[in-house]
């Protein structure tokens, strides 16, 4: 017999910070249940870092940037996985444990990055630069990741560049993180027209403005913005980097050029850091919600699902980034 859940009145201590009390009694029902259904089903919850507090600290089991719950992911003892993030991701997740029901709680959770390039345009591009390997942001389809040599996340994509001992590379989809990532390494890399609708929307004005209003604030600003705006931050890296940045610097005030629930989530870990929170919400990542973790759960729904012969070749890209 499965156990009676623990109320979920203990784990607002965890986010009382962020998340004011009138607003968690509209949570609570839904975190005893999902956490009776974690236990009924087996299931685990992997949650990306730009997941909203209450999803983030009160029932996720695996949190991290996309590279994390990819390896993560790997390691997974359960017979569910709910990703708590977008397509791709569960995608990713069902990439590396065929054998495992995955779901993610609403199809409509996509991502402006995958959906600016296709498997047809990975073809063109080998033939318009034969010879020239192709690394992959994760944040695109199996299919797109199916044609591609191996994968990246912001996290390693330097790694991965000068892992295969070339000169050129394309790296794609996102325009603004393989500028970046050209600014710090010998190798010449072609880049492809897709941005991220959040990131893409800061501007340099916007951390001079920040640096006026609130002098002596640390900027972090995210791989995916674009490169005039990681010129003018203080540094640059995955929402992970940007996590062990704060927690490793203690810096007195910091602002992160990022997703929204990101700032939330990395103060509650750090009550000494004084947050300012001009920031842009992901409106893929904000699909996913306590009531269709829920829905998810009890219902078995959405299954993820990837033809096996393009999930062979794209495990493949996954995995030789994940060997690195
Ligand atoms: S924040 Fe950007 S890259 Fe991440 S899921 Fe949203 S649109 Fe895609």
């Amino acid at each position: 017999m499965t156990a009676a859940p623990p109320s979920a009145a203990y784990l607002y201590e965890r986010v009382r910070r962020v998340i004011p009390p009138i607003e968690w009694s509209a949570f609570s029902d839904d975190i005893d249940a999902i956490l009776a259904l974690k236990r009924e089903r087996n299931a685990v919850i992997l949650a990306h870092n730009y997941q909203t507090p209450e999803i983030f600290h009160c029932v996720a089991d695996i949190v991290g940037d996309s590279l994390a719950l990819a390896r993560k992911a790997m390691e997974v003892d359960a017979d569910v996985i709910v990703l708590a993030g977008v397509h791709f991701m569960a995608e990713t997740a069902k990439l590396l444990n065929p054998q495992k029901t995955v779901l993610i709680p609403d199809l409509g959770a996509g991502c402006s990055l995958a959906d600016s390039i296709t498997a047809e345009d990975i073809r063109l591009l080998r033939q318009r630069y034969p010879g020239v390997p192709i690394v992959t942001y994760v944040n695109t389809s199996a299919e797109v990741k199916a044609e591609s040599d191996i994968c990246c996340t912001s996290g390693n994509a330097k790694a991965v560049v000068e892992s295969l001992g070339v000169a050129r590379v394309i790296m794609l989809p996102d325009e603004y993180l393989a500028q970046n990532i050209a600014a710090q390494t010998d190798v010449e890399i072609i880049a492809w027209q897709g941005h991220c609708e959040v990131h893409e929307r800061f501007t340099p004005a916007d951390i001079r403005q920040l640096r006026e209003d609130h002098p002596g604030v640390s900027v972090l600003a995210h791989p995916e913005c674009p490169p005039e705006v990681v010129a003018e931050a203080d540094f640059s890296g995955s929402t992970a980097a940007m996590s062990d940045y704060v927690g490793r610097e203690k810096p007195a005030r910091v602002v992160l050029m990022t997703e929204c629930s990101m700032s939330d989530n990395v103060a509650i870990a750090h009550p000494e850091v004084d947050f300012i929170r001009p920031c842009n919400l992901c409106p893929h990542m904000k699909r996913i919600t306590l009531a269709n973790i829920r829905a998810a759960l009890e219902q078995n729904r959405h299954l993820v699902t990837i033809d096996p012969q393009v999930a062979d070749r794209a495990r493949r890209a996954v995995e030789r980034m994940l060997a690195i």
